[in-house]
């Protein structure tokens, strides 16, 4: 049998009815939270005795991560026979890729496999961020089953700076360069022609050189370097950041991607002048964040309007909708990012992931919190996060301050 067959592959629909049912109940037993549900239906807060926990009014799994989690289960039901790989990770978070990988199902940019090994009986799973197109290209000249999990919103990031390319405008991309989202979205950026080009932003000071940039220019040489890794290739600032339009990785911070937007505007209009001509055709843009990552963040600045004494966000250390809700919780309070609760080593000693240094630390904290005073600790969950394991870092608060799993059920 050919290993490079170009012949297209009937769909099959792995979301029958049928499938579905059981999958939705396996997704449950791993997944599901009985205290989760309960704090739900009280508006998020319990109190117990001198101790309150407040759980954000939106959290956790987001529809795009449902729906990956439900088709990766689904794909392992009907090709009970076949092998089935995952490119990268389905979504960031470490105990939801245990699991899938506990069902046989292999990352195929692992150190094990390869695109080059696979087959036409192969079924491999595109995670919920999308893949680059040379990837998908390569994986559909070996005829595997795809089995396309990309969410719908980053789908719609793709449309916008497609359209981009097709106009020569230059997409400018507010995201992490070395993020799955972001890499598969530059893929895209460049066109159906692959003439396209792009420019991913990270940070407001990157996005104030660029401006500079685009006022003055610069040193060619300075910025290529400063950027490398971060544009297509062939890019120029000189030639390519006449004509810009602006998209962003779905899970970047609201408030940040609006600044970035306004200073590239304008430093377009210092160039240029501001005629309506001049601002319409040099410079576009398009909020691409997605629905799920907005709810969450609104929902943490509502939360933070209560006292609390100490914020824990969970969720994995690459996931970047968390690491924003980490951002905006520190603004205002001790805020800890940690993974599971096994972080908590007891409530002033807690193991997490400091974004400054880029690791996991320990860090001590107010032994207040030990004692028997009153204490209210926040918690909130990025988009890739299991009930189960925001519920244990629940349990885990409640027992340090002295109160039983089943204090917690009987309340
Ligand atoms: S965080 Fe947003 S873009 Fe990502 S999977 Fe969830 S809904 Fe889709």
């Amino acid at each position: 049998m050919s290993s490079q067959s170009t012949k297209p592959r009937k769909r099959i629909n792995v979301r029958t009815p049928e499938v579905m049912d059981r999958v939705k109940a396996e997704v449950e037993i791993h997944y599901r939270s009985h205290i989760v549900e309960k704090f739900r239906e009280r508006g998020g807060v319990l109190t117990i005795g001198n101790t309150t926990v407040r759980l954000a009014k939106q959290f956790g799994f987001c529809y795009g991560v449902e729906r990956a989690i439900d088709l990766a289960y689904a794909s392992r039901k009907v090709f009970e026979n076949q092998r089935i790989f995952l490119i990268g990770e389905i979504i960031h978070n470490p105990e939801v890729n245990r699991q899938l990988a506990e069902m046989g199902i292999r990352n195929l940019v692992g150190p094990d496999s390869s695109v080059e090994d696979l087959t036409e009986e192969d079924v491999v799973i595109v995670p919920a961020f999308g893949a680059e197109t040379s990837m998908m290209e390569q994986i559909k000249a070996k005829g595997c089953q795809i089995v396309d999990t990309t969410c719908g919103d980053v789908m719609s990031v793709w449309k916008r700076v497609r359209k981009y390319a097709k106009q020569e405008v230059t997409s400018i991309i507010h995201g992490k360069a070395s993020h799955e989202e972001t890499r598969a979205t530059s893929s895209r950026a460049m066109g159906a022609n692959g003439k396209g080009h792009y420019l991913v932003i990270l940070t407001l000071d990157d996005t104030d050189y660029v401006c500079s940039y685009i006022r003055q220019g610069g040193n060619r040489e300075a910025f290529l370097e400063r950027f490398s890794g971060c544009h297509s290739e062939g890019f120029d600032p000189d030639k390519h950041l006449e004509r810009v339009g602006v998209a962003n990785q779905t899970t970047m911070l609201k408030s940040e991607t609006e600044e970035l937007q306004r200073r590239i505007a304008q430093a377009i209009k210092d160039r240029d002048g501001s005629s309506r001509d001049n601002t319409e055709s040099k410079f576009q843009f398009f909020d691409t964040i997605c629905g799920a990552t907005q709810e969450r963040q609104d929902a943490l600045f509502d939360m933070l309007k209560s006292e609390m004494d100490m914020l824990l966000v969970v969720g994995g250390y690459n996931s970047s909708n968390t690491t924003h809700l980490v951002e905006i919780g520190s603004q205002e309070l001790p805020t800890f990012f940690i993974k599971d609760a096994n972080c908590l080593q007891s409530l002033n000693e807690i193991i997490h992931f400091d974004l400054h240094q880029g690791k996991e630390v320990a860090s001590t904290y107010s032994e207040r919190l030990l004692g028997e005073g009153p204490a209210t600790i926040g918690v909130t969950a990025g988009a890739s996060c299991p009930n189960n394991l925001i519920e244990a870092t629940i349990i885990r608060v409640l027992e340090m301050r002295g109160i039983s799993k089943e204090e917690i059920l009987e309340d």
